[in-house]
Order: C-alpha cells, then sequence, then structure tokens
C-alpha cells in the first residue's frame, strides 16, 4: 500500500500529542493498512518523542476500539473510521475524560472520477443512490457531475454517521433514496453485498483503486441467503455468538433470543467471540449459530459449512418472522 495514498494527517496527530504533552501513543489501523504503521509510527515519535505503540489486532470499523491500548496510552489514534459510528449505534465508549480516542478518517488522494466513467457502462436504468466509504465520501460531488454529463441522474443521500452518501458495512441508510440501482465507491465485497442485499437494488461497485467494477443482485444473494436459511430449519441446538469488540457487544440480545430458542425446543448457548471465523466455529458441537455481533461478514458466511445466521433470519427459523422480511436494513 503506497502511504500518500491516504492523508494520514501526521501534522495533526503530532500538534494534538505535543499539545498534550503526552508521553505514549496508540495508534490502530485497518487491516490492509497496517503495512505504513511501522514508518507512521517512527515519524510520530521523531516529531514528538513519544513512546508509540502500535495495535496488532484486527481492526475492522469504529465498533473496533482496541480498549486495552486505551488504557495503557495517554491518546489513541484510530485510522479509518468516523466516530459517528458509535454515536449512531449508541454505544458509549469506556474511555476518560478528557478524550482519549481520536479518529483519523484516512481520506483517499486518488481521483475518482475515470473508475466512475468506467461505472457508467454498467448502469442499466436512469438514476443511482449514490454512496461511498469514509475514504472517497468527499469525492461524491465530483462523481454527481461526472454522472451528469453521461446523462445519468445521482441522489446522494442523508446518513446518520458524519457524511451524506457515507456507508459501513452495517449502516445503509444513505442508500434508502429514490433510486433505481445503487453506484458504490470503494473498495472490498462486504459494503456493496450488504447494499444489495437489503435495499434489494442492484449495485455497481467502483473501485478507484483498482479500476474494478463489480456488480452485486440482489436476487442472487438473497436465493443464497435463503438456502442457508432452510438448512438452520432442522438444527436442535444453536449457538449465540456474543461479539467481544467494544461496538458490537449485544449481550441482552443475545440472551433474549437464547430464551426464544430454548422456548422453541432447541438446546441454546451463549458464546463469546473477538472475531468469528469458520474454525473457531467448528469447534463447537451445535447445529447451527446465530450472529448477533458485525453483520458485514454475511456473503462469507454463506459459504461456511454450518448455517449462521442474522437475527432476523433466526427469526425465520423460529417461525416468528416471514421469510420475505428477513432483508430489512439493520
Ligand atoms: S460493519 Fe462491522 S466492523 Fe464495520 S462498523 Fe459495523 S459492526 Fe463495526
Amino acid at each position: 500500500m503506497e502511504k500518500n495514498a491516504y492523508d494520514f494527517e501526521l501534522g495533526k496527530i503530532e500538534g494534538l500529542i505535543k499539545e498534550r504533552g503526552a508521553g505514549r501513543v496508540g495508534l490502530q489501523l485497518p487491516e490492509g493498512i497496517k503495512t505504513v504503521a511501522t514508518d507512521i509510527a517512527t515519524e510520530i515519535s521523531k516529531e514528538t518523542g513519544a513512546e508509540v505503540i502500535i495495535s496488532g489486532n484486527s481492526c475492522y470499523g469504529a465498533c473496533d476500539i482496541d480498549e486495552k491500548l486505551m488504557r495503557n496510552v495517554d491518546m489513541l489514534f484510530h485510522f479509518g473510521h468516523t466516530e459517528t459510528f458509535l454515536q449512531a449505534k449508541k454505544f458509549v465508549l469506556r474511555e476518560k475524560v478528557p478524550k482519549k480516542v481520536f479518529f483519523i478518517e484516512l481520506r483517499s488522494g486518488v481521483d475518482v472520477k475515470p473508475a466512475v466513467e468506467k461505472a457508467v457502462a454498467e448502469i442499466q436504468r436512469d438514476t443511482v443512490g449514490l454512496v461511498a466509504t469514509v475514504q472517497h465520501v468527499h469525492a461524491l460531488k465530483e462523481a454527481e457531475i461526472v454522472l451528469a454529463r453521461l446523462e445519468k441522474k445521482a441522489i446522494i443521500g442523508k446518513s446518520c454517521l458524519k457524511y451524506d452518501g457515507q456507508v459501513l458495512g452495517c449502516e445503509f441508510s444513505s442508500a434508502v433514496v429514490p433510486c433505481d440501482e445503487i453506484l458504490f465507491i470503494g473498495s472490498g465485497s462486504f459494503h456493496p453485498a450488504g447494499l444489495a442485499l437489503y435495499t434489494g437494488k442492484r449495485v455497481i461497485a467502483a473501485d478507484p483503486f483498482t479500476m474494478q467494477i463489480s456488480i452485486y443482485e440482489p436476487e442472487e444473494l438473497r436465493k443464497k441467503r435463503y438456502i442457508v436459511i432452510a438448512r438452520a430449519l432442522d438444527a436442535k441446538s444453536v449457538a449465540i455468538i456474543v461479539g467481544m469488540k467494544s461496538g458490537q457487544f449485544e449481550l441482552s440480545k443475545a440472551i433474549d433470543l437464547k430464551k426464544k430458542a430454548v422456548e422453541k425446543g432447541l438446546n441454546a448457548y451463549l458464546i463469546t467471540m473477538d472475531e468469528i471465523t469458520e474454525d473457531k466455529l467448528l469447534a463447537f458441537n451445535v447445529d447451527t449459530f446465530v450472529n448477533t455481533a458485525c453483520p458485514r461478514l454475511v456473503e462469507d458466511f454463506t459459504h461456511f459449512k454450518k448455517p449462521v445466521l442474522s437475527v432476523k433470519e433466526f427469526e425465520v427459523v423460529l417461525g416468528e418472522r416471514r421469510w420475505e422480511d428477513c432483508f430489512v436494513l439493520p
């Protein structure tokens, strides 16, 4: 990864460290950006004299603050996400006052226009909902102008996150606009797959870094999920997964689900996990799993040997929700 592909705001970080007189600071970077962590640590340490500690744990979202590291440093810089996730989901960060965690958004400097121009060939109808991850959200207006020039109307929806048009793998409110299809600007598959699954709209994903254009058809994705739900209908036992990341901890919801499962005659268990992988799940002798933690891996879960359901999908298994209602926005 090119260090200058993103704005790491090192001047701002160094200013804050000096202003606070912080002697020990933590850095938390998302997967894929960790390759530059040591360069950043060297520069910050050289400029400020602070001891820099890099979190080596996985980090996929603002839900995922390394709280142990936070407790052991004067300031923690969390890269790649916005803190509004925590407010939108009503999660309280157990940090001390004064504030210790600082979010650095990692805005991309890459030009989105060529990728948008290329994506237009795949747009079948007239109006798109235009969304992006925080790295590209500042370029949505430019993308809108490109689309208008190529006779496509774009709508940038309001969001409960920091910016209009911003999406997360668990928050798609900005895509709920009167449109025919959705154009997503960003990398990876979990945002566009979630957008297609939960909005029911065809998603065109344009990656400005690789120039790759990918298509996500909601009916195909939903069909795969229906097959997973159907496989769980015969389950005799279920484990409800409680995510242990700070913004994913939903213990009360998990306990409620366990009670409902027991009432329906299932053997039910609660299992905590930091990260859900197939290997970890296969260690447990249960027929099916329910994920109350991060929903962004739903596409990956489709390929797991044992069914891993979302809460709403499990409600279908319990007979409390209609099949056609299990893909409502999370
Ligand atoms: S999609 Fe998952 S990792 Fe991303 S913010 Fe939501 S809960 Fe966190």
